[in-house]
Parts: structure tokens; C-alpha cells; sequence
């Protein structure tokens, strides 16, 4: 097939400015832009075309020997190669055309064109999951089993969707590229935008014939028991992550991964701050005055703990290294157990007539200030 002049191509004379040729490419550029013609052979064919004539006319080494010895001077030297055009090459050698020429070029990404994002490993999607953990599984960290449903790589077609596993072919839309690049004019100039290519959702091959088992998707969604192993100490909010226990993307790459979410089941009397476990403890007086041994739970269970005489209501008392392991390895919590007063709301006449004996005994007398550690501790609640 005879080549076509290069001046009749681009509708330009041997006297064209830059100028003038690069417009006048623009406009033919935009108008058989593959996006704008999807599946029409002819368009891309011409638009190829012009962009050969264009990487030509705009370099003046070049022109002046096509100028010269017309097509048979040029050899592969118009960057094409002559035979296998690519709308790969023809877009990174043209960026300027498209993209950093135009306002709005590298606004959109137009900037260049690089092209290296298709080539770089597809990752597959996050998955995220929530998991409930007890004050006790929290305290010795916990290896958990769970049941998740993820895409997986296809077992029939090794992932790629193809029946039997044969290779894919090229899109023909996108050359193999993925990508379609759409120019638009508005009032301020060319504005280019990217878009991915839609016969092949920017994977630059297509499957001619489609895997059974996972319909051509090279993944299938398996329900997978995953074991997670959650470290001491974790806290609600926390997220725990696994690489490669996401979902596989479709034909083929790497998978996403599983982030698991932390969360606290409430305990119904132990509280957390922090590592440290609060615990309240309700206390009447006259335990409070004659001392008692009470059973109080703890993260493991109950321990019995000795309340002195004469323990002061608001006291704090500290089971040491009874907390939570730090999740750094800074230590671990204590336990505290803040006493309240317990005060019956009404009492009996017989109640009554003991207490109001005791009103008036010097010991029940009030003497602020006469247990500084106590106080010291009550400062110490208040302010927490
Ligand atoms: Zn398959
Ligand atoms: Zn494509």
C-alpha cells in the first residue's frame, strides 16, 4: 500500500508554520481519536496515520529530508517503526499535544505520558472484617479462626479466565494499553482526560474464551479460614492487618489485604483505661471500719483481697501488674479498685437506735487530714 503525502494527510502546505501543523493535527487528532470512535478500525488506522505524519513534519531534521527524498528517505526513522504502530508510542511521543500544550492538561493528568501504571502489579481489594475480643483475650492476646468470604484465584483456569488456561489476546480497542485518552475542546483549549479502556476495564486483554468455572473473572469467591493471631494488649479501634488475605483482583496479580478492625466487648464490672483495669467496689461502712475480706474479679477470674480497717471511702487500691501488657512492650497496667461507700437509704428503728448511739462516740467524729495517702489518693480519682 502506498504511503500517503504527509502534507495532504494533515491538510497542511510545505510552507505550514509549527504553529499552523500542530493545529491543524489537533483537529484531525480529535476527530479520529480512538475514543471518539470506538471499534471503528478506520479511524484508529487514520489516526495513526496522522500521527506518523505529524512526528514527522514537526521535526525539522526529519522534514527536511522527507522534504527531500519523500518516503523512501525517512527508513524507520519517523519513530514508528513503519509496520506496528502503537497507540502507546503515539501518545508518549505526543503528550505535549495533548496534555501540557492544552490549560487543562496537566490539571488532568495530562501532563506526559507515562505509562507505567498498567504495568505495575494489580493489587486485588481490601477486605475489612470487625472483631470482638473479651477483656481476658485482649489481656493474653488470642489466636483467632475465622471464616472469610474472598476472591480467590480460580483453580481451573490458574486465574487468568480463560478456558484451559490459554493466554489472553490484546485489546483492540486500547492496542493493549488499557487506557483511552478522550480530548475535548472546550472554551479555554484542549482538555484531555484518561479514562480506562471499556472493552477490557483497563487490562489490555480480553478473554476470547472464557473459563467455566469462573466465568472468564479468573477468581471465585470461597468462604477461607483464615487463623489470626491478635497480640496482648490490643484496644478498641485498632486495626490489625494481613497482606495477601484480601481479595485476588480479577485475571490475575497480587492479593489485597484483610484489615481487622478491633473491638472491646464490655465487661460488666471490669472497665479499661488504658492498661490499667478499673474496678469500683461498693463498700458499707462497717467494712469499711472493721476491715473484710471480699472477692472481686479480676481479668483472669476472682481473687480475695483483704480491706483494712479503717479503709476511707474514695481510697484507690492498686492490685500491681493485675492490667493489661502494653501492645509496645512498655510494661504492663494495675489494677485498681476505687472503694465506694456504700449508704442504705433508709434503715430500720432497731438500725436507728445503734446508730444514734454512735453519733455521738469521739471516734465517729470527723478528723480531716489524718490519712494523707488517702487523700492523695482521692486527688488522683478525681483528677482521672
Ligand atoms: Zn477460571
Ligand atoms: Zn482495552
Amino acid at each position: 500500500m502506498a504511503k500517503k503525502d504527509y502534507y495532504e494527510l494533515l491538510g497542511v502546505s510545505k510552507s505550514a508554520t509549527p504553529e499552523e501543523l500542530k493545529k491543524e493535527y489537533r483537529k484531525l487528532a480529535i476527530k479520529y481519536h480512538p475514543d471518539k470512535n470506538p471499534g471503528d478500525a478506520e479511524a484508529e488506522a487514520k489516526f495513526k496515520e496522522i500521527a506518523e505524519a505529524y512526528s514527522v513534519l514537526s521535526d525539522p531534521d526529519k522534514k527536511a529530508r522527507y522534504d527531500r527524498f519523500g518516503h523512501e528517505g525517512m527508513g524507520g526513522a519517523s519513530g514508528f517503526g513503519g509496520g506496528g504502530v502503537n497507540m502507546e508510542d503515539i501518545f508518549s511521543q505526543f503528550g505535549d499535544i495533548f496534555g501540557d500544550g492544552s490549560p487543562f492538561g496537566s490539571f488532568f493528568g495530562g501532563g506526559g505520558r507515562s505509562g507505567g501504571g498498567r504495568k505495575a502489579v494489580r493489587k486485588g481489594s481490601d477486605l475489612r472484617i470487625k472483631l470482638k475480643l473479651n477483656i481476658e483475650e485482649i489481656a493474653n492476646g488470642v489466636e483467632k479462626k475465622i471464616k472469610v468470604k474472598r476472591y480467590v484465584s480460580c483453580k481451573t483456569c490458574s486465574g487468568n479466565g480463560s478456558k484451559h488456561g490459554t493466554s489472553l489476546q490484546t485489546c483492540g480497542t486500547c492496542n493493549g494499553t488499557g487506557q483511552l485518552r478522550r480530548v475535548q475542546q472546550t472554551m479555554l483549549g484542549q482538555m484531555v482526560t484518561t479514562n480506562t479502556c471499556h472493552t477490557c476495564n483497563g487490562e489490555g486483554k480480553i478473554v476470547m474464551d472464557r473459563c467455566e468455572t469462573c466465568f472468564g473473572e479468573g477468581r471465585t469467591l470461597e468462604e477461607d479460614l483464615i487463623s489470626i493471631k491478635i497480640p496482648a494488649g490490643v484496644a478498641e479501634g485498632m486495626q490489625l492487618s494481613m497482606s495477601g488475605k484480601g481479595n485476588v483482583p480479577s485475571r490475575g496479580g497480587v492479593a489485597g489485604d484483610l484489615l481487622i478492625q478491633i473491638e472491646e466487648e464490655e465487661h460488666p464490672t471490669l472497665k479499661r483505661d488504658g492498661n490499667n483495669i478499673i474496678f469500683d467496689l461498693p463498700l458499707n461502712f462497717v467494712d469499711a471500719i472493721l476491715g473484710k475480706e471480699v472477692e472481686i474479679p479480676v481479668i483472669s477470674g476472682k481473687v480475695k483481697i483483704n480491706i483494712k480497717a479503717g479503709t476511707q471511702g474514695g481510697e484507690v487500691l492498686r492490685l500491681k501488674g493485675k492490667g493489661l501488657k502494653d501492645i509496645n512492650g512498655y510494661g504492663i497496667g494495675d489494677q485498681l479498685i476505687y472503694v465506694n461507700l456504700y449508704t442504705p437509704k433508709s434503715v430500720s428503728s432497731e438500725e436507728r437506735t445503734i446508730l444514734e448511739k454512735l453519733r455521738d462516740s469521739p471516734n465517729f467524729e470527723p478528723k480531716p487530714g489524718n490519712d494523707s495517702k488517702s487523700i492523695f489518693d482521692k486527688m488522683k480519682d478525681f483528677f482521672n
